[in-house]
């Protein structure tokens, strides 16, 4: 019998790489949420089309924040439907909408 077909080796070294598939798989997770949080706070409170700093105002009584460089607005999840609330009907509730419709692709 060859020294490879120990049963007693293949313990070991099977016991071996388990605790290395552990160890990566541990550090890869470890370094997702690094990267993810990494990410967010590269972008956090900043505008999605110019990079500026975004500041909250409200808006017909919802909260919104908007952009000092370029004007842009962002809105929270349900702000739109809040704002489509006060205009039933109208502009900003046809553009919900668009976005629910957008969002089920
Ligand atoms: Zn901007």
């Amino acid at each position: 019998m060859s020294k490879n077909n120990n049963p007693e080796e293949d313990y070991f070294t099977r016991v071996e790489r388990e605790k290395k598939e552990r160890l990566k798989q541990k550090l890869d997770a470890e370094a997702a949420e690094q990267a993810l949080s990494d990410r967010k706070e590269l972008h956090w409170n900043r505008c999605g089309k110019c990079g500026g700093q975004m500041h909250p105002k409200v808006f017909k009584g919802v909260e919104i924040d908007i952009c000092e460089d370029c004007g842009a607005v962002l809105l929270d999840p349900g702000e739109l439907e809040e704002l489509a609330g006060a205009d039933e009907g109208g502009v900003i509730s046809t553009i919900g909408e668009l976005f629910r419709f957008s969002r089920r692709k």
